[in-house]
């Protein structure tokens, strides 16, 4: 497998957190909660933590919110949850971040989109403002610009430019380079108000996979600032999960983007850890970084007449799931076991030699056992009515035999 060269970046300290090309690409999400309820927000942002979230961005839109980010941050730590917080300000994180001291300082981040702090106007010093209390609290800054909410004036003259041109550029190619523009343009001024060329990370989010490609690709090649990659709207289910995964994969595997989001829109009453699962499905399916043990499962077909190896399969991904908080501290290096869950004898036995465990369960007119194998060779045969329960078990113990201190204590690390 060829290895992905990353994007040479400075490193930005986000609390505990490293972002750039020496660090691992960070995942990302946020909450939909009223920031101003704190004790919702506390709930929704610890679960995207322990979902592996490794910063979490609130909206800070109104003094409220602004007055309850303290609180956040330290009812997090109170759980002993280290998760960097993210303040997203629009139109008045000038005012917040001033009259709002405590904020300004309990914020790791903050997230301005150049498009509504009237960047350039010469009455008005909002970006600017922003700028010095980020200075002023040695704190790095997102400059996020986003087609929807795209700097009018800066579009209006590349607008204008090109309109002048002998052979003038499509719409497109325009809004595109107004993007860029925005966020180049953006980043110099922040650096000339004095924030540091390691304290800037630089988003230019669409909701179109092509069009997030193309920006991104650009962008990457003009400048040398960490980037955060995420479509702005992915979207509901299937689709938003395969727009997130066909527009980011490409970019993470030419080695640029530092920080993912998948932006989903959740079910009403879904689980918004969802867009942190996403994320990390992304960068594990693209061996970029492993998270959580792999279950290969086929699709079954009509050799599967029953629900039962659907079931297991199930079954076996939330044993994982739960499994996971304790095992990852426990056994240093689970996330990188692969399972193969199959419902028959067709590619079972095959593809089972291919993880660490496999198991093919019998298809419908097949003699009613499961071959189990484990690290390529078949070990046993499993029968009956508790074949899952069996099934976790040499689990359970694979896990504890193979990972982890009493692990390095038994083998010698070359036979793991
Ligand atoms: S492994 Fe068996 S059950 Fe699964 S898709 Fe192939 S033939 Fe069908």
């Amino acid at each position: 497998m060829a290895e992905i060269q990353r994007r040479k970046t400075p490193t930005v300290k986000i609390g505990p957190v490293r972002l750039g090309w020496e660090a691992p690409v960070v995942v990302q999400s946020m909450t939909n909660t009223d920031t101003a309820d704190a004790k919702a927000t506390i709930e929704q942002a610890a679960a995207l933590a322990q979902a592996g979230s490794e910063l979490v961005r609130v909206t800070v839109n109104n003094e409220e919110a602004a007055a309850a980010v303290p609180q956040i941050v330290e009812g997090l730590e109170q759980r002993g949850l280290r998760v960097p917080i993210v303040g997203d300000f629009h139109y008045n994180g000038h005012i917040l971040l001033k009259k709002f001291p405590a904020a300004a300082r309990a914020l790791a981040k903050y997230r301005i989109n150049p498009g509504n702090v009237s960047i350039g106007r010469k009455d008005d010093d909002n970006f600017r403002t922003m700028v010095e209390c980020a200075v002023e609290n040695e704190k790095p800054v997102r400059i996020g610009v986003n087609w929807g909410s795209l700097d009018q004036s800066l579009l209006a003259r590349l607008m204008d430019e090109n309109s002048k041109r002998p052979a003038p550029q499509p719409t497109r190619e325009v809004m595109i380079e107004a993007m860029i523009a925005s966020a180049l343009e953006s980043a110099a001024a922040a650096e000339r108000y004095g924030l540091g060329h390691d304290k800037i990370i630089l988003s230019a989010k669409v909701s179109g996979v092509r069009d997030l490609i193309d920006v991104y690709t650009r962008l990457a090649a003009r400048c040398d600032y960490p980037l955060h990659l995420g479509l702005t709207e992915a979207g509901m289910g299937v689709k938003g999960l395969v727009a997130s995964t066909a527009g980011l994969a490409p970019l993470l595997l030419a080695g640029i983007g530092d920080t993912i989001r998948v932006s989903l829109t959740p079910k009403p009453g879904g689980d918004r850890a969802e867009e942190v699962q996403a994320a990390q499905q992304i960068l594990q399916s693209l061996s970029i970084r492993s998270f959580m043990p792999q279950v290969t499962s086929c699709p079954g077909c009509g050799r599967t007449t029953s629900t039962y190896f659907q079931e297991l399969a199930e079954q076996i991904q939330n044993y994982l799931r739960a499994s996971m908080p304790a095992w990852r501290k426990q056994y240093p290096g689970v996330e990188e076991l692969r399972l193969a869950v199959m419902g028959c004898v067709v590619n079972g036995p095959g593809e089972s030699k291919h993880a660490n465990l496999g198991i093919s369960l019998p298809g419908a007119f097949e003699e009613p056992k499961a071959p189990v194998y484990i690290d390529g060779k078949l070990a046993t045969t499993l029968r009956g009515e508790t074949i899952v329960a069996d099934f976790q078990q040499i689990l359970d113990e694979y896990v504890a035999s193979h990972y982890g201190r009493q692990a390095s204590r038994d083998e010698p690390a070359g036979t793991r």
